[in-house]
């Protein structure tokens, strides 16, 4: 089987083998044995966060279809849900705001696995998962034994994570979230969102309300996946958005988004630096191009290669860092290839 058909990209080339775990039993086998045998592994749970090489997998893939979603009790501070890695994420936020469980509606729409979650820190709308997350169980490849990380262990940063900064180690089993009950969401922090929802930032609106507007912005970005729509051919954003010194910040040009952060640093705008930098939407060769509704988004028009769309990335990359002095720095993983 091609990586092609398993990835959101639709590129990517075979994999020696591809076995699907069902049960977390199965899961743990099956790394266990490749482990043992000292045959390389790639787990994929949706594919939405995968550049894999022409060339493909020289390795065993397994594919992580666990399912399950666990209401453990509830507490007077909230529902604490337990969810197998295999679950599909926005199945799982669909369910929350039906069920009144508040906290990750904001990530409505974000395609792939609940397990891969904590890995890059899931984040969009002014919500992260480590907002809500108590707890992430994991297999340990090193240590061989399954092992459980309160949200304090894992190293939740801007779309990163310990597990992230150790990608051979951990297999993500299941995700524990600790979400307060209501049918208000929690408190809108995304300008754009509240815009929508007619509130101010720091206000709530119902849940349902947005997850709604959130679909409908993503939709018009292209950011929700739709087969028919090349546009969401992609990985999502597919360069974080950098953090500047002061200094940094204050040589951009005036215009530019500034987010001042907590520790000095400044957030600043991929998409911003991408178009700015002379990349507009649409930007590409035909096979591949940066999606024609948003600059973040590198997309597979229908025939492209994966060797095309790093090609199309460095060009990107490198135009940024002539014009801005700022590398950006890519956000999916890169299996097989690089940039
Ligand atoms: C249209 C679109 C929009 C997106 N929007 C956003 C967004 O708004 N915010 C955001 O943060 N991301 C976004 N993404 C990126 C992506 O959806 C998320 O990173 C998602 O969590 C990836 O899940 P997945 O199951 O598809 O992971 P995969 O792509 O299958 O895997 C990603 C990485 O995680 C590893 N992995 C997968 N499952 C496990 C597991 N159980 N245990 C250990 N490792 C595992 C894989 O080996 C790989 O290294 C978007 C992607 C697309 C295509």
């Amino acid at each position: 089987m091609n990586l092609a058909e398993l990835t959101t990209l639709r590129l990517g080339g075979p994999a020696r083998a591809v076995i699907d775990a069902t049960t977390e039993e199965h899961l743990v086998e099956v790394v266990r044995v490749a482990d043992e045998a000292g045959d390389p592994l790639l787990l994929v749970g949706g594919g939405s966060n995968l550049v894999v090489a022409d060339g493909g997998v020289d390795g065993t893939v397994v594919r992580v279809l666990t399912r399950g979603i666990a209401q453990d009790a509830d507490l007077c501070s909230g529902a604490m849900v337990t969810v197998a890695a295999g679950e599909p994420w926005d199945g799982l936020v669909a369910r929350a705001v039906a069920e009144g469980w508040v906290g990750i509606e904001a990530l409505s729409g974000i395609p792939g696995s609940t397990g891969a979650t904590p890995i890059q820190n899931v984040g969009a709308y002014g919500q992260e998962v480590s907002q809500t997350i108590a707890s992430v169980r994991t297999y340990d490849r090193y240590d061989r034994r399954i092992r459980t990380y309160a949200a304090s262990e894992c190293g939740f940063a801007y779309r990163h994570s310990w597990f992230k900064a150790e990608p051979q180690r951990h297999v993500v089993l299941s995700v524990t979230f600790q979400l307060a009950l209501g049918d208000l969401g929690a408190p809108v922090a995304y300008a754009e969102l509240a815009r929508t929802l007619g509130i101010a930032v720091g206000e709530r609106a119902p849940a349902v309300d947005v997850r709604e507007a959130v679909l409908s912005l993503r939709q018009a970005k292209g950011m929700v996946l739709d087969p028919s729509d090349h546009d969401s051919w992609s990985a999502g954003s597919f360069f974080t958005n950098p953090f500047l010194s002061p200094e940094q910040a204050a040589a951009l040009p005036a215009d530019a988004p500034r987010f001042d952060q907590s520790d000095g640093s400044v957030k600043t705008s991929a998409a911003w630096l991408i178009d700015h930098a002379g990349f507009a939407k649409g930007h590409g060769t035909g096979a591949v191009s940066l999606s024609t509704k948003h600059t973040l988004a590198l997309t597979n028009r229908g025939t492209g290669t994966t060797a095309e769309l790093l090609a199309l990335a460095r060009e990107v990359r490198d135009g940024v860092e002539r014009t801005y002095g700022i590398t950006l720095v890519n956000e999916p993983v890169l299996v097989g290839c690089e940039l």
